[in-house]
């Protein structure tokens, strides 16, 4: 279903029946109006304002991208329905170890929470700016499922009766073609895809088959036309090999190499489902947790996947902090967004690249050229397992971080009402 349908949809239909039936509980009812209180009301720019109105004569599509967004493990326990809180990881063996450390070092967590707690001040942006589509790398599995991947040594849950965390963002799709989607096995996945689309979110990257898994999500936004979400991993963000989806067995999208070969495959299977005004997204999972280097057969991957095969945005992830961005032919390439969510606020090590920080990415797209318009991103931090905005200091220090990396790679960012514009 399109998006604008769903939303209107949801919010004619869904809101009273379900608190007709009783199936929001008081606490669930009540907590957003609390949480809501405590927002840090900012003045975001408005994403469409009058002079880009004025200069842009073609219709323009919004888009709200982030790296991972790890709801399982830790996040999973502090949310109404908990899995079972056994795992299996030579560090810890019960995922409330993850709440205990993070609440040591930031102060308790008011258990459990509302399924919108998570989201923070993401919320208020998302809803101020208000993009067509919202596109997160879902970085967990979502099951009940107790046999997790053989010598697999990290296990990422969430129980599908915490979905509705996903929902109180209003996300429309997620990228599974990652290292953690089939952490509780094939079970595991296949759970993971009907709860997402159970609650109208779609996905791409992984699937019971190979079709599936390289199937990409569709969107049509009305009066401005599709934007279709393809997803695929490359080896080099640790998705094992034995994940690759195939015609006969379930998995993901994991892409043999970064060769001319992938890029010729990767054009005919755009060019066979691509329109005229579509706008093409790569979202792809690659690379290690750490580094700001760029890994030179990324950047020419990246330079293919624009020129070669026809793709418009490439949405990169896997590296726990934001990476440089570059602008190539007019067309965006984050090659690492960073964590948006993820339970390591108690975990040390690595504290030099600030893990704790990231970006909401908000892309203003001209619909009929597929040129990048604008670029804002918006600092956040993770604390108490929530998304806040991050204060000025750390703004800054993003800032900074996000010019060194990008004089690499031709762009800039100024600090602006509380966001980064980015220049190219
Ligand atoms: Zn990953």
């Amino acid at each position: 279903m399109a998006t604008m349908k769903r939303r209107q949809f949801l919010k004619k239909t869904i809101a009273f029946p379900l608190l007709a039936n009783g199936i929001l509980s008081i606490r669930s009812m009540a907590a957003p109006k609390i949480y809501a209180e405590h927002l840090n009301k900012r003045n975001l720019p408005m994403y469409q304002n009058y002079s880009e109105k004025k200069r842009h004569k073609d219709p323009l599509i919004r888009l709200f991208l982030c790296g991972d967004v790890m709801t399982g493990r830790g996040i999973d326990q502090i949310l109404p329905n908990p899995s079972e809180p056994q795992i299996y990881e030579s560090y810890m063996r019960n995922a409330l170890g993850y709440v205990y450390l993070a609440e040591k070092r930031n102060g308790a967590i008011d258990k459990p929470v509302s399924y919108d707690y998570v989201w923070g001040d993401a919320l208020q942006a998302l809803n101020h700016l208000a993009p067509d589509v919202r596109i997160i790398n879902l970085e967990t599995s979502i099951t009940t499922n107790n046999h997790y991947w053989p010598g697999k040594g990290i296990q990422y849950r969430m129980h599908p009766n915490n979905i509705d965390c996903l929902k109180a963002a209003d996300i429309d799709i997620c990228t599974l073609a990652n290292n953690h989607v089939l952490d509780w096995n094939h079970e595991g996945l296949r759970q993971t895809l009907s709860s997402l689309h159970k609650a109208n979110i779609q996905t791409a990257g992984a699937g019971v088959d190979l079709a599936e898994a390289q199937r990409p999500a569709v969107f049509e936004i009305p009066e401005k036309g599709r934007v279709l979400i393809f997803s695929f991993a490359d080896s080099s963000s640790g998705t094992p090999n034995s994940w690759k989806a195939s015609h006969q067995r379930a998995g993901v999208n994991l892409l043999d190499n970064l060769s001319d070969q992938t890029l010729y495959q990767l054009a005919s299977h755009v060019s066979a489902i691509k329109r005229e005004n579509d706008i093409i997204i790569a979202s792809i999972h690659w690379g290690g947790n750490w580094g700001y280097d760029i890994d030179l057969q990324h950047r020419k991957f990246a330079h293919g996947l624009i020129e070669q095969a026809g793709f418009d945005i490439i949405h990169g992830h896997s590296s726990h902090h934001p990476k440089g961005i570059e602008v190539y032919k007019n067309k965006p390439i984050i090659y690492g967004c960073g964590d948006f969510l993820n339970d390591y606020e108690g975990i040390s090590g690595q504290e030099s690249y600030r893990g704790d920080l990231g970006f909401m990415y908000f892309l203003t797209i001209n619909a009929k050229t597929g040129d990048l318009i604008r670029m804002q991103l918006i600092p956040t931090q993770i604390k108490q397992f929530r998304i806040q905005y991050a204060d000025k200091a750390d703004s800054l220090w993003l800032q900074q971080m996000m010019n060194r990396e990008g004089q690499k790679l031709g762009s800039q960012v100024a600090l602006e009402n509380n966001e980064l514009l980015l220049s190219w």
